[in-house]
């Protein structure tokens, strides 16, 4: 089925080495985006190869997706137990998670990079898997803020290489961002695209811009929200209720900001700051600071802008 909406490409591209199907996809990176961005491609059809270093973090992966994959097999079969579990086993036997990074890309379509976002990290691995993997394979990478030219730099293939951007928690968030660098080929970029809707994401296309869509409207949001609580304009909660209630979004800034993670929201928040040291949207928020040094992190440590109890899921 997947390949079948593949071969459909919309119009793209049709010369030999574009019909080369993606049929095989290696993930590198187990971690909280790399084990959603295997779980949804391997549910989809897919063979999934998923390449950890850290042996823990492959078994917390391994458990995660058929913990997440038994969640969304409860949904799309409701009314048949066995068409549930005939999900399930499908999606797993897809799957092949492995400690060895050199032969998961040995013999792949699509390589998405889900490592740490770290450049340097990032072009160690390019540069070891780029003679290893075969010619016509894709490669991309999954950072939130790094250039994609930059990271693609490193190898031999800029014109087959491109950002897929998803979103956590990728198999609930519909979005994924495609970034073209200017030296991404049509086919490569019409590929990226046609597969990214054969595992049922909605597509945008993006440049190779800091923060690309999402990411650059949010990042300003969020800090503006931090600056008005620290002016004393209003609390942290009549802020995030004028936000749903007068602007319609589905959660208010600080909900947001514990969700994603306090920790995490000032890394990024940190990076812009370096981006544009004069800007003062960008300038490092003390509240953010203090919270975070006091280990207040959002859902996940229990206490952001709100309390949670054990129950509250990320
Ligand atoms: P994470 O820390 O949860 O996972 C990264 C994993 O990569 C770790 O398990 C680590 O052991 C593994 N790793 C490191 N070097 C490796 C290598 N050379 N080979 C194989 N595995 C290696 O990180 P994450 O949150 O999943 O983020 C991964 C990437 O996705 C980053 O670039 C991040 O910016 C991006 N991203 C994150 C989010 C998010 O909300 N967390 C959203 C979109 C994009």
């Amino acid at each position: 089925m997947a390949q079948t909406v593949l071969m459909l490409n919309r119009g793209f591209s049709t010369s030999p080495s574009a019909m080369t199907a993606i049929k095989h996809v290696t993930v590198i990176g187990g971690g909280i985006m790399g084990s959603g961005i295997a779980q949804v491609a391997a549910q989809s059809g897919y063979q999934v190869t998923l390449a950890e270093i850290n042996e823990g973090a492959l078994q917390t992966a391994k458990v995660s997706i058929e913990t997440n994959l038994k969640r969304v097999a409860k949904k799309v079969h409701k009314e048949s137990l066995e068409e549930a579990e005939k999900f399930v086993t499908n999606a797993l036997s897809n799957l092949r998670p492995t400690m060895n990074v050199m032969e998961a890309v040995q013999s792949t379509d699509l390589v998405i990079e889900a490592v740490l976002e770290n450049i340097n990290v990032k072009h160690k691995l390019f540069s070891s898997i780029d003679p290893i993997a075969p010619e016509h394979a894709i490669f991309a990478s999954n950072t939130s803020a790094l250039s994609i030219q930059e990271i693609a730099s490193v190898t031999k293939r800029k014109d087959r290489f491109g950002g897929l951007h998803f979103f956590n928690p990728v198999p609930v968030m519909k979005l994924l961002e495609v970034i073209r660098t200017p030296e991404t080929s049509d086919e490569t970029y019409g590929k990226m695209m046609a597969w990214g809707n054969t595992i049922g994401k909605t597509t945008i296309t993006c440049k190779d811009t800091p923060g690309f869509v999402v990411n650059r409207l949010l990042g300003p949001y969020l800090n503006e929200a931090l600056k008005m609580l620290e002016r004393g304009v209003a609390t942290a909660q009549d802020i995030d209720t004028a936000m749903k209630l007068g602007a319609g979004y589905p959660m208010g800034p600080f909900e947001l900001m514990d969700y994603i993670g306090l920790d995490t929201h000032k890394i990024v928040a940190d990076g812009w700051h370096r981006k544009f040291p004069n800007s003062h949207t960008f300038r490092p928020s003390e509240i953010l600071e203090t919270m975070v040094a006091e280990g207040k992190l959002g859902v996940k440590s229990g206490e952001g802008f709100y309390k949670y109890d054990k129950s509250s899921k990320l």
